[in-house]
């Protein structure tokens, strides 16, 4: 399975800046050592070409030149710098990378990305740049999908994503978050689920499961970016929910089944994670991309769970004749 990182591009933060950048670095070593068969890749550079899809050409602008108003870049909190721009533009890439790879391979992960709090105009919560809207709008433009679906499971609500993408038909936008959570004032999504403080394992895969069902009720994608954060976790500082590491697998596995049993492509960004120890954060993380791994030998050997030779990835119709 090929996964991409950007977290060789180092943002400088001032000492004590409460943002967990290490988990990134740390990440990627966990994977290369536990993850049997990953092919870590150098994530590639979105252009202006690909950032104007979700973003106004002023924001892209003002933030490449480093012409932010000061409080727009603190809404962004982080300090601007050549590198906060490289390594934007490069976890946009990745997930359109992952999403064109997935098209092929049935699933790829970027270890960053799921920077959803980022609006056509302006950035907020360490988001820059909005890559689950980007790559949506980039994949649509190659010609390669008609509908993308987001499945935002982020504690706090993809707002900007929500924002982006509110009044375009192509795109589902589906948002499972702490309803008293960050952002306070929320957008809507094509489908918002607000869990209640404190909602533990069980209720939280009863709540995803009728989501899932809903969204594949009203869209039939042809891709799903899935934005799996690590900070529904009970040891998150920011979360406040109480989920278990098992039962983040049980999440991850309903969304991998629910894409596998429709034969459809699954790109995967990590999005926020803020553990009280940043070990936690990470494996979650790990899990996440241990089971898309599973995953990816599954669409291999067309193991969908379903009726034998019923349903096949999407982009390999080659295949799915013989
Ligand atoms: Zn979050």
């Amino acid at each position: 399975m090929l996964a991409f990182y950007a977290d060789h591009f180092v943002l400088p933060l001032p000492e004590g800046h409460r943002f967990p950048m290490r988990k990134y670095s740390m990440l990627r070593t966990a994977v290369e050592r536990d993850v049997p068969g990953l092919s870590l890749v150098e994530a590639p550079r979105a252009g202006d070409d690909a950032l104007l899809l979700a973003h106004t050409p002023e924001y892209v602008a003002s933030v490449s030149r480093g012409e932010l108003d000061p409080s727009r870049q603190r809404e962004i909190g982080f300090p601007w710098s050549d590198a906060m721009v490289e390594r934007s533009r490069r976890s946009a890439g990745a997930t359109i990378e992952a999403c064109r790879i997935a098209l092929r391979e049935g699933i790829s992960v970027n270890l960053a990305g799921g920077t959803h709090h980022a609006y056509a105009d302006k950035g907020g919560g360490f988001c820059v740049f909005n890559d689950a809207a980007v790559a949506a709008r980039q994949l649509r433009r190659d010609g390669r999908v008609e509908r993308v679906a987001v499945v935002d499971l982020d504690v706090h609500q993809g707002n900007g994503t929500a924002s982006i993408l509110r009044d375009d038909p192509f795109v589902f936008t589906l948002s499972l978050h702490g309803e008293k959570n960050y952002p306070f004032r929320k957008e809507a999504s094509d489908l918002d689920v607000g869990l209640p403080d404190g909602c533990d394992d069980d209720a939280y895969a009863q709540a995803l499961q009728g989501a899932l069902d809903m969204l594949f009720a009203r869209f039939s994608p042809d891709l799903i970016i899935y934005l799996a954060g690590a900070d529904p976790h009970e040891g998150d500082r920011l979360g406040r929910l109480k989920l278990t590491l098992a039962g983040l697998a049980r999440r991850d596995c309903l969304v991998f089944d629910a894409a596998l049993a429709r034969g459809l492509p699954i790109a995967v960004a990590m999005a926020g994670g803020y553990g009280n120890q940043i070990e936690n954060t990470v494996a979650v993380h790990a899990q996440t991309i241990a089971l898309a791994a599973q995953y990816h030998e599954r669409y291999a050997r067309r193991d969908t769970g379903a009726a034998a030779g019923a349903i096949l990835p999407a982009g390999d119709t080659e295949a799915a004749q013989q």
